[in-house]
């Protein structure tokens, strides 16, 4: 990871943040919806195919093969060995998420809980079917509307960030505490939130994401899940304060509202557009116990743009 900031960040900085204030990017992106590539195809191999016409009168030449309607039991387990099972999908989805999960360890996320959350959610139910074969592969993909899955490694990396919020407890299996999620979209994020957090708002502003992360998530009963069709911009007063907030989206500035919703020892993980290159960072921004405000600017991302407003 890299940082034009001190990694404590620096302390009492005026808010809303002024651009000049977050660092410029750092060489390493965290999402890229750009990466989309179109769906590839699953499936089986195609069994080999030995046909020619024949005739019950007439025996065919020696050099061409016999018509047969059932293929031999040999051959039917030498075919079963081609087989490949679809990624991702049915029974081997477990096996490809463990992958994915040590992937993730091997990029640097270490926290248990964390990657035991990415284990537990099927990230394929969150998509498209056609792009189920890809759920497990680190890259952001199409939701509609032009919105994009976050890429697993972003939202491990900072679901990570947060459990790592100050005076947090080390082996609470509920780190987050209180969360406020920006930007629900498929629902994914918030599926991992909830079995990190004690209880879990995701607001999203686009009506048919929410419907659709509304049926995603009925299956998985998390009871301390709530989703909320309005503006996040404006955060979420009636459960305000928050022990963390993580923003799927990225605007100039740091709404007030999600400052003042930010309880003492909550942290607030989101992108921030950088005034000078015109890409995004990540921000962190912690309320002491004092009431205090520190932040810190880490990695360059690339997350869709934060609006204001409901459609
Ligand atoms: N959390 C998702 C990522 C969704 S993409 C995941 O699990 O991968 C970001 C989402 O933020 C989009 O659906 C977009 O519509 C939403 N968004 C942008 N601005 C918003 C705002 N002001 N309030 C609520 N949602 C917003």
């Amino acid at each position: 990871m890299s940082s034009q900031d001190s990694p404590k960040g620096r302390r009492g900085g005026q808010f809303p943040l002024r651009l000049d204030q977050v660092s410029a990017p750092a060489a390493r992106r965290l999402v890229d919806p750009d990466q989309v590539v179109p769906p590839g195809v699953v499936g089986r191999k195609a069994a080999p195919v030995g046909a020619a016409a024949s005739s019950r009168l007439v025996t065919p030449p020696a050099h061409q093969p016999m018509l047969r309607p059932q293929r031999p039991v040999s051959e039917a387990a030498r075919d079963q060995r081609l087989v490949h099972s679809p990624s991702g999908l049915g029974l081997d989805s477990a096996g490809v998420r463990r992958r994915m999960v040590e992937r993730l360890q091997q990029g640097g996320v270490q926290d248990p809980r964390v990657l035991m959350a990415m284990d537990a959610v099927e990230r394929h139910a969150f998509v498209d079917t056609a792009l189920a074969g890809q759920a497990y592969e680190d890259t952001s993909l199409p939701i509609g509307l032009g919105q994009t899955i976050s890429k697993p490694s972003s939202v491990a990396r900072m679901i990570e960030l947060l459990c790592q919020r100050p005076n947090a407890a080390a082996e609470s299996p509920t780190p987050l505490g209180r969360v406020l999620e920006i930007g629900t979209g498929c629902g994914y994020q918030a599926a991992v939130l909830a079995r990190l957090a004690k209880q879990v708002i995701s607001i999203e502003r686009l009506k048919p994401l929410h419907e659709k992360a509304r049926h995603h998530l009925r299956a998985l009963h998390a009871h301390n899940l709530r989703l909320v069709y309005g503006d996040g911009m404006l955060g979420h007063g009636p459960n305000a304060p928050y022990d963390c907030i993580i923003a799927a989206a990225g605007g100039q500035n740091l709404p007030q509202s999600w400052l003042d919703q930010l309880a003492p020892c909550g942290r607030l993980v989101a992108p921030i557009e950088d005034a000078r290159g015109g890409g995004q960072s990540l921000l962190i921004v912690d309320r002491l116990v004092s009431g205090e405000l520190v932040h810190s600017t880490q990695e360059a991302v690339h997350f869709v743009p934060l609006k204001s407003g409901v459609v």
